[in-house]
């Protein structure tokens, strides 16, 4: 038997999106440019994803292909099954949402270039990122955007200098049709946003929820 598509999702640029799946369902992310990834328990909200139980567990501050992504309560939400990027680039599990108000204060201090590489004019700065994109997102569940955990940052290829902990973005992301696929461990909610990704130029994403053949 093939595997069978139940959800298909077209992110546009900068936007969020918030889905349910069940548990043994597979989900792929595809994009070119980085996306902020979350996930909750579907039957206790308050159950999330956490990046320092999924660092603690796996003992590494990169994850691929095998690793779970970890709840708060120390439970495995999904598990890397196939990832795409390998052997170009890794998964970020440093970083927080970049926002409307993150932008701003790195306009206000000079530091755009530091952060993103390249010269930005303030009028270049979307009003808002992947923060107000999860929010909204999240809002029907009624999540509130202060309990919206850190998320797996999927395609963000930092270069972190293992001495002093400086960390740099990169301009390193993925070809087109590359993916991401995770078997969904427990059953979930889970939100993406297509990052503005300033450092590139945010591209769209696609999120399919497929049933394993
Ligand atoms: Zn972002």
């Amino acid at each position: 038997m093939a595997e069978r598509i139940v959800y298909h999702a077209h992110i546009p640029h900068n936007t969020g999106l918030a889905w349910e799946m069940a548990r043994g369902q597979h989900l792929r992310l595809y994009g070119q440019s980085i996306g902020d990834f979350v996930c909750f328990n579907r039957h206790n909200l308050r159950e999330r994803f956490d990046q320092g139980r999924t660092k603690t567990y796996c003992s590494k501050i990169w994850i691929s292909t095998g690793a779970p992504l970890m709840s708060k309560f120390n439970n495995p939400m999904l598990r890397i099954v196939y990832d795409g990027f390998a052997g170009t680039g890794t998964h970020d599990l440093q970083k927080g949402m970049c926002s409307g108000a993150r932008f701003q204060r790195a306009a206000q201090e000079g530091r755009l270039a530091e952060y993103y590489n390249r010269d930005l004019r303030p009028e270049d700065l979307p009003d808002h990122g992947c923060w107000e994109n999860l929010s909204r997102a999240l809002a029907p569940w009624g999540i509130p955007p202060e309990d919206i955990p850190s998320p797996f940052n999927v395609f963000q290829h930092l270069h972190i200098d293992c001495t002093t902990g400086a960390m740099h973005n990169t301009s390193v992301r993925p070809g087109p049709g590359t993916y991401i696929e995770f078997r969904a461990e427990m059953d979930l909610l889970c939100a993406l946003s297509a990052c503005p990704d300033l450092t590139v130029g945010g591209k769209p994403y696609d999120v399919v929820v497929l049933e394993p053949a």
